[in-house]
């Protein structure tokens, strides 16, 4: 995912690592931190709860967060998940506090954090950030009906792929915590599939599995293995801060 972070002007405040409070002017900028706690958040931390109002809006800094939707009783899918391109709550925007889908840590996270009431505040008073909101949203609706493509017409090896790659982009290291069962959560399938899928890239030694951990061995044969979704995403989000 795009990252802005650490590009700075002369005499320019150190830039946070969120991409989209790093996309506003400079005092901008500065009025939203002066507004925000940094805060670290644990792995499986729920961050907000579908039907239920934002307390805090969360702009990830490193880590990610899954969105998460529930169907009568089944095991919860991933529907989307948010790194530091981007925020938690950005649904506030259109004046609505409410979370359509659970915000559940899947890498644990640094964030910037402000209330929702603050938030609320601060869309009606900075017509920057209520623009970089509006262009993130955007963004994140036109991934649904890509998102639901492939899921339907790219295989499981090639969408696991996908799915390494952004949790690659939102890691500090090439090891990533994940089981198979989380990923089979995040792909919506069957463990069995992503298990049949993984064996196959570590085969290929682009990646290797122990005890839930997968190592990235060979980041650009996985690019290879992904299907086109992957670069299709990654130039969405990189069109908001061009
Ligand atoms: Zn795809």
């Amino acid at each position: 995912m795009p990252s802005l972070s650490g590009e700075r002007s002369p005499g320019e405040p150190l830039k946070n690592g969120n991409s989209l409070i790093d996309s506003l002017p400079v005092r901008q900028r500065k009025g939203v931190l002066a507004l925000c706690d940094r805060v670290d958040i644990a792995l499986g931390t729920v961050l907000c709860k579908a039907g239920e109002p934002f307390q805090y809006v969360y702009f990830p800094i490193s880590g990610s967060v899954s969105l998460m939707r529930s169907h009568h009783g089944r095991d919860p899918l991933e529907t989307e998940s948010v790194g530091s391109e981007g925020m938690l709550g950005a649904v506030l925007v259109l004046n609505i506090n409410r979370a359509f889908q659970s915000g559940v840590v899947q890498t644990p996270c640094v964030a910037l954090r402000m209330t929702g009431a603050r938030m609320r505040a601060a869309l009606k008073n900075q017509p920057a950030l209520f623009r970089a909101l509006q262009r993130y949203l955007y963004v994140v609706l036109s991934e649904l009906p890509q998102t639901a493509s492939c899921i339907n017409f790219h295989d499981v090896g090639n969408r696991l792929a996908k799915s390494l790659l952004q949790a690659h982009d939102r890691s500090p290291s090439d090891q990533l915590s994940l089981t198979h069962q989380r990923l089979a959560d995040m792909l919506g399938v069957q463990r069995g599939a992503v298990t049949i899928a993984a064996i196959k890239l570590q085969r290929e030694e682009i990646i290797r599995y122990s005890r839930g951990r997968i190592t990235i061995l060979d980041r650009k044969r996985l690019e290879e293995s992904s299907c086109g979704c992957y670069n299709e995403s990654l130039n969405n989000y990189s069109a908001i801060f061009s």
